[in-house]
C-alpha cells in the first residue's frame, strides 16, 4: 500500500527546482492570478503550451483583468484569437467574464459546482482553477498527470473511461495531503519533461523508487483510441472582389465550426464534391485553386473561386446579414481563422 507522502514530497521537492517558467504562474497571491489562471486553461484546451505562449502575453496586456474582459466585444476577442483555432474557446470565455462581472462581482468562483455553470468550464478546467488558482484539492487531470500516474501504479489503460476514474480518485487524494497547487503542476510538469509519451527518462526521475512501471521495465501507456475515421468535406470559398479593391466577407453562423467567425463566403460544406461546370462558363468567375484544412472531426477541401464584377446569381452563396466588406490590408483586424487565412492568400493570385 503506497503513502500519498510517498508521491507528493519527492515531487514538490523536484517541481520546486524544475517546474517550467509559465507567466500564468508568476506571483499567486496577486488578485489578478485566477483570472490569469482562467483564461491560460481556456486557452490550452487542445492546444500545446508553446503555441498558447504566442497569444497569453497579449490577450493579458490588451485584457489584464476580468472586469477588462468583460467589457471586450466579440469581434476583438476573435481578432486576439485569430490562428490559436477552436474559436468558442474565446467566444464562451467571454461570456464567462460577463458572468462573473455581473453575477460574481468580478471574483472568479472558488467551487467546482460554481465554475461548471460557466460557458466553456467542465470537469477539467473547474478542477485545474480550484487546485492551481485556489490551491484546494481537486481531481484535476490531464494527459500528463493521467501518463503519470497509470505509469506509477502500472494501472490498466486499455479504458479509458475506468482508468480516468481511477486517475482522478489518486490525484483527490494526493492533493488532499499536500500543496494541491504544487501536486498538480507538478504532476504536470513532470509528465512533459521525464514521463514523456514515447521514452520516459526515468533515471532522472523523482518518483523512480515507488513507481511500478520503472520496477517491472514496462512503460507502455497509450489509452485506446478508436482509429477515428475522419469524414472528408467538400465547398467552394468565394473571393469576391468589388471594383474598390475591397472583398466581400461574412460571419459564419451561431454554431458549428468556427462559429461567428469571419469568413469569405462559401457554401455548405458536405460530403460531395459541388459541381464545377458553372465556373467555366462564368467569364466572371475563375476557380484560382484548391486548398485543404482539418478541423478535429473532419478534413475540407475548398475550391477557391474568384469573382471580379458580380454576376446576378449568387443563389448558393451563403451570406449572412452581418456580411461587410474589407480591403486586403483590413482583413487582419477581422481575426481570420487559419482556414480562412489559407483563403486569403489567394487574393494576391
Ligand atoms: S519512473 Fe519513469 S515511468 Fe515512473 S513516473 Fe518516473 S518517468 Fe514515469
Amino acid at each position: 500500500m503506497y503513502k500519498p507522502n510517498d508521491i507528493t514530497y519527492p515531487l514538490i521537492s523536484w517541481y520546486k527546482s524544475n517546474k517550467r517558467d509559465l507567466p500564468w504562474r508568476y506571483d499567486f497571491n496577486h488578485k489578478n492570478s485566477p483570472y490569469k489562471i482562467l483564461v491560460s486553461e481556456f486557452m490550452l484546451q487542445q492546444t500545446t503550451v508553446t503555441t498558447v505562449l504566442n497569444y497569453y502575453d497579449r490577450f493579458i496586456r490588451r485584457w489584464p483583468s476580468i472586469s477588462d474582459l468583460s467589457n471586450a466585444t466579440e469581434d476583438e476577442i476573435l481578432e486576439m484569437w485569430s490562428g490559436l483555432g477552436y474559436y468558442s474557446r474565446g467566444i464562451n470565455l467571454l461570456k464567462t467574464a460577463k458572468i462573473i462581472k455581473r453575477d460574481f462581482s468580478n471574483k472568479i468562483p472558488k467551487t467546482i459546482d460554481e465554475l461548471k455553470i460557466l460557458p466553456g468550464i467542465g470537469d477539467y478546467i473547474s478542477s485545474a482553477i480550484v487546485s492551481i488558482a485556489f490551491n484546494l484539492p481537486s481531481k484535476a487531470v490531464d494527459t500528463n498527470i493521467q501518463r503519470v500516474i497509470t505509469r506509477y501504479f502500472q494501472l490498466d489503460f486499455t479504458n479509458t473511461a475506468k482508468n480516468r476514474n481511477w486517475v482522478q480518485d489518486i490525484v483527490e487524494l494526493l492533493t488532499s495531503h499536500a500543496s494541491p497547487r504544487e501536486v498538480i503542476q507538478g504532476l504536470m510538469d513532470l509528465g512533459s519533461a521525464l514521463c514523456t509519451s514515447k521514452l520516459p527518462k526515468c533515471e532522472h526521475c523523482p518518483l523512480k523508487s515507488g513507481c511500478t512501471s520503472y520496477k517491472n521495465g514496462k512503460f507502455e501507456f497509450a489509452l485506446v483510441k478508436r482509429k477515428k475515421i475522419i469524414p472528408q468535406r467538400y465547398g467552394h470559398v468565394y473571393l469576391v472582389e468589388r471594383s474598390d479593391g475591397a472583398y466581400l466577407l461574412d460571419k459564419r453562423p451561431e454554431n458549428g465550426p468556427l462559429a461567428k467567425t469571419y469568413q469569405f463566403p462559401t457554401t455548405e460544406w458536405t460530403d460531395k464534391k459541388l459541381k464545377s461546370d458553372y465556373f467555366k462558363k462564368n467569364k466572371n468567375m475563375n476557380i484560382i485553386g484548391t486548398f485543404n484544412h482539418k478541423f478535429s472531426h473532419f478534413s475540407l477541401e475548398l475550391k477557391v473561386i474568384r469573382i471580379k464584377n458580380l454576376p446576378a446569381d449568387l443563389s448558393n452563396i451563403i451570406v449572412t446579414e452581418n456580411a461587410i466588406w474589407r480591403k486586403p490590408n483590413q482583413l487582419q483586424k477581422l481575426g481570420l481563422s487559419s482556414l480562412m487565412r489559407k483563403a486569403s492568400k489567394y487574393i494576391e493570385v
